[in-house]
């Protein structure tokens, strides 16, 4: 099984030290929401994941060590991390940007079939593959985001705020393709969201970040249920 494993995950920059000892484990196959406020170090977990930014301690994949390769080696394992803001290069097409996500195969009839898969996900980008994406709407820049990571036959997804800046309606749609992608490829999501609601309703698991500690885990329900998530994730009580 290609469990993503995290022990003792210390990372951040310079001096400023950002995570403090993380733990945790995602079970292949799962979805896995990581909540906490601004500033927590939701966004330098993903980094430490993909290797953006140096991390010590121990990030496996399958039982593959990650831990200090570089961002192309650990996409390479099966790593792929759709950062906020989207990182699509916006004069190029459409198209050119899928075929990017593609860098790392050779194997040109299975990534034309690749791209098939993906507008069957995304059909919208099918319809404006020779459109920059610098001319997309943001939930479309959004899904060309995921898309290209998907170029890459990822085992891990790491989603950073796919909802930041999108319509409530556009960021259902989106959440409900990342949920088929799940089930279908079995590819495992690491989603960091501010949404809440959202990335629980799609999570088997959930973890809530605060000052770069896990300070509660558990299963969606479980920490849809805690009372301090609700007041401060979820809006009500
Ligand atoms: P947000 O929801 O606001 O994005 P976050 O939980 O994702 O928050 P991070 O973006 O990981 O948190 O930031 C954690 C800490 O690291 C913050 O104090 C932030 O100022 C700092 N930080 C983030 N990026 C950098 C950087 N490139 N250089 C220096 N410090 C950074």
């Amino acid at each position: 099984m290609s469990d993503l494993v995290v022990d003792g995950l210390v990372a951040g920059y310079g001096d400023a030290q950002v995570l403090h000892g993380v733990r945790f484990t995602v079970r292949q196959g799962e979805v896995c929401a990581i909540l906490g406020p601004n500033g927590a170090g939701k966004t330098t977990l993903l980094r430490a994941l993909s290797g953006m930014v140096k991390a010590r301690g121990t990030i496996t994949l399958g039982g593959t060590d990650l831990t200090g390769r570089p961002p192309d080696a650990v996409a390479r394992l099966g790593v792929a991390h759709v950062p906020e803001g989207r990182g699509t290069f916006m004069p190029l097409t459409v198209e050119e940007n899928l075929r990017l996500g593609a860098f790392v195969r050779r194997d040109r009839a299975a990534v034309a079939r690749d791209l098939d898969r993906i507008y069957t996900y995304f059909p919208v980008l099918k319809t404006r593959l020779k459109q920059a994406a610098g001319s997309l709407s943001g939930g479309e820049q959004q899904m060309l985001a995921i898309g290209r990571a998907l170029m890459l036959r990822p085992k891990v997804l790491l989603l950073d705020e796919p909802s930041l800046g999108l319509a409530p309606l556009v960021t259902r749609e989106l959440f409900r393709i990342v949920q088929a992608i799940n089930a279908e490829e079995q590819t495992t999501v690491v989603v960091v969201e501010q949404n809440a609601h959202l990335a629980l309703g799609i999570a088997q698991q959930a973890h809530v970040l605060e000052t770069g500690r896990i300070v509660l885990s558990g299963t969606a329900a479980e920490i849809r249920a805690d009372e301090q998530v609700a007041q401060s994730y979820l809006g009500y009580r």
